[in-house]
């Protein structure tokens, strides 16, 4: 990530709705070229957060600025145009009676000449030269959003706002967009903030993902860091299905049917929960016959019996109903095995790669 000072800076954003806050606290910075997304289910606050930013929801309190100038405050807020934002929605609808060059054109100011070079560096950068004369209705929608994205670039925008900006479109096009959008807004050096409900959007757009729930933020960092060492339960969860197995901590160890696991930091009787993602759970072929065997890394096996198996190409997802309280277990294995339901396996957690929490007061 670039050193650079921050393009976009944002303090203790706040909004009501009512009584409750719908945007709680909510602090960013997002440096030239750097694309922050920020993720969370629906309604916990992105898109209000966005619409702050751009400056078509007043916050309560809180202070943005752009290039490092003010731009909202408790005394001041610049209207949308004055910001050196560029927005892109789902809904990016082009001026249908204008031509593709028409539509970059659009927001821009100055000379012809100029423009009309702006214009042909822009459809360079999409991908589309030579495409300045046809209508949208000639385009395919993949055409459309890259025309959609010079019309946003085309002013140098310092920031970009984007919500859920490719869910419009069908699965194989917007990998390529996506890839398309990141070179360009990184070639210009624009900060960017994305709002995504998508972990996968989120994971290969971002440098950076800030995760929301109930307007505030509740984790920032890089994808790999957000994805491997969650906050919370909930934030785990929020990128994969997940495994728990609560227990009890003592002296820093928790026992349960796998073995012990260390649980340094709980307090002694202190019930958690112990948080593993499918694919770490592994299915024991060489030892699970002969029965619980410890190694330092994947424990002891449990045994448990499978209720479902769904083939999902890459890997199978098999449910597991366990010997050991009858609870349900889903392990996610190489797609080339698709064990049969009624199947009793052996069972052993990849413990270096599980999350250990407090436990939340009502099982869920
Ligand atoms: P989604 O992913 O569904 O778009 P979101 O995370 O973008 O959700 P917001 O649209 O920011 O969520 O909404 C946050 C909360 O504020 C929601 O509970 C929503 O109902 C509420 N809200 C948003 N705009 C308004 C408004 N103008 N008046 C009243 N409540 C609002």
């Amino acid at each position: 990530m670039p050193d650079a000072a921050p393009r976009l800076e944002v303090f203790g954003l706040t909004r009501h709705f009512g009584a409750r806050p719908a945007v709680d606290d909510v602090s960013l910075a997002i440096a030239p070229g750097q694309v922050t997304c920020l993720l969370g289910p629906s309604g916990c606050g992105k898109s209000t957060t966005l619409r702050m930013i751009a400056g078509v929801e007043r916050p309560d309190v809180g202070v943005i600025r752009i290039d490092g100038a003010v731009v909202c405050d408790a005394g001041q807020s610049l209207p949308p145009e004055a910001r050196s934002v560029g927005l892109m929605f789902q809904d990016f609808a082009l001026f249908p009676h204008l031509t593709v060059a028409g539509n970059i054109a659009f927001g821009l100011k100055g000379a012809r000449a100029d423009k009309a070079a702006r214009v042909e560096e822009l459809l360079a950068r999409v991908d589309l030269p030579g495409f300045g004369a046809k209508h949208p209705h000639q385009l395919s929608g993949g055409e459309q959003q890259r025309v959609a994205l010079a019309r946003a670039l085309a002013p140098r925008p310092r920031v970009m706002l984007m919500d859920e900006p490719f869910s419009g479109l069908d699965n194989r096009l917007r990998d390529g967009i996506r890839d398309t959008t990141l070179e360009v807004l990184k070639a210009e050096g624009t900060a960017v903030l994305l709002v995504t409900h998508e972990p996968d959007e989120a994971m290969r757009m971002a440098d950076e993902i800030a995760l929301m729930r109930g307007g505030r933020i509740v984790q920032r960092g890089s994808p790999y860091n957000v994805y491997n060492a969650p906050a919370d339960r909930a934030a785990a969860a929020f990128f994969s299905d997940i495994n728990v197995i609560r227990g009890r901590s003592r002296g820093a160890l928790t026992e349960t049917p796998f073995g012990a696991f260390l649980t340094p930091g709980h307090a002694d009787g202190a019930e958690v929960e112990i948080v593993i993602r499918p694919q770490h759970l592994k299915i024991d072929f060489d030892r699970g016959g002969r029965g619980p065997n410890p190694t330092p890394v994947e424990g002891t096996a449990a045994r448990g019996m499978v209720e479902r198996a769904r083939f999902m190409g890459r890997d199978s997802l098999v449910e597991f109903r366990m010997d050991f309280d009858g609870s349900k277990l889903t392990a996610s294995v190489p797609g080339v095995f698709l064990p049969r339901p009624g199947t009793a396996l052996w069972l052993m957690i990849r413990r270096d790669r599980c999350f250990v929490f407090p436990a939340a007061r009502k099982p869920v």
